[in-house]
C-alpha cells in the first residue's frame, strides 16, 4: 500500500506550503483536508443552512459533492462540480468552517472521502487537524507543525491581505474550538516529530521533513 505522512498543525503553521513543497519534491500526490472542510461549509453556506445549528448541519452533511485535485504543484477542489478555490478562502468560511467542522457527521463523511482518496492511489502528504490521529494513524511519517501566533497571523495575513490584528484574532478562535471539540480535537498524534517553524524558512522546515521521510 501506499506511503503516507501527515502534516498536522494549527492555521497557519505553514502546513500548506510545507506539504505542497514535500510532495513536490518527492514526487507525491498531496490531499488539503482543510480545503475539504472549507468546501463543505461553503456549500452549507450557498444552501442556506444555519451553520450555527449543528443538527441543520448534520442533516445536509451528505449532499454536497466534493471532488479534490491531488497535484501539489495545482491543487483543485470542485463543489458539486464548480471550482471553489477562490470561495472557500472567504472571511464568511473563516468563521464558520470551525463549528461545522465539529459536527460529527460532517467528520464522518470527510473521513470517507479522505481515506478513498488516500487509498485510490500513489504516495501521499496529507495535512489537516486530525491525520495522524484519525484519518491515518498508521502514516509512515507524522509532523506536527506549530509557529508563534504572530508569525502565523503575519504569514496568512501576507498571503490572504487584510490586517494582522484581525488575522490573529480568527487564528486564534479557530484554534479554540480545533482543539476543544469532542471529535477529533487538534492533537499532537502519538509518533509525531514537532517542529515549530518560527525561526526557519519554508526551504529548511521542507529539507527536515523531507529528511525524516528518507530517513
Ligand atoms: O487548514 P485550514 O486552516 O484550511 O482548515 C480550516 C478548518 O477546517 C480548520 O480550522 C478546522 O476547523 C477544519 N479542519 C478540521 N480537520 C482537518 C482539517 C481542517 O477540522 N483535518
Amino acid at each position: 500500500s501506499s506511503l503516507v505522512v501527515a502534516i498536522d498543525g494549527p492555521s497557519g503553521s505553514g502546513k500548506s506550503s510545507t506539504s505542497r513543497g514535500v510532495a513536490s519534491r518527492l514526487g507525491m500526490r498531496y490531499l488539503d483536508t482543510g480545503a475539504m472542510f472549507r468546501a463543505i461549509t461553503w456549500w452549507m453556506l450557498t444552501h442556506d443552512v444555519d451553520v450555527t445549528d449543528a443538527d441543520a448541519v448534520a442533516a445536509r452533511a451528505g449532499d454536497a459533492i466534493i471532488e479534490s485535485g491531488t497535484d501539489p504543484q495545482a491543487p483543485t477542489i470542485l463543489v458539486d462540480g464548480e471550482d471553489a478555490s477562490v470561495a472557500i478562502r472567504s472571511d464568511a468560511v473563516n468563521a464558520a468552517v470551525s463549528p461545522v467542522s465539529a459536527v460529527p457527521a460532517v467528520r464522518t463523511r470527510l473521513l470517507e472521502l479522505q481515506r478513498s482518496i488516500i487509498e485510490a492511489g500513489s504516495d501521499i502528504v496529507v495535512e489537516g487537524r486530525d491525520i495522524g490521529s484519525v484519518v491515518a494513524p498508521g502514516a509512515a511519517v507524522k509532523v506536527y507543525l506549530t509557529a508563534d501566533p504572530a508569525a502565523r497571523a503575519t504569514r496568512r495575513a501576507a498571503e490572504a491581505g487584510g490586517d494582522v490584528a484581525t488575522t490573529q484574532e480568527s487564528l486564534l478562535a479557530r484554534d479554540r474550538i480545533d482543539s476543544g471539540r469532542a471529535t477529533a480535537p487538534l492533537t499532537m498524534a502519538d509518533g509525531a516529530v514537532h517542529i515549530d517553524t518560527t525561526p526557519y524558512t519554508l526551504d529548511e522546515v521542507v529539507g527536515q521533513v523531507v529528511a525524516l521521510v528518507e530517513a
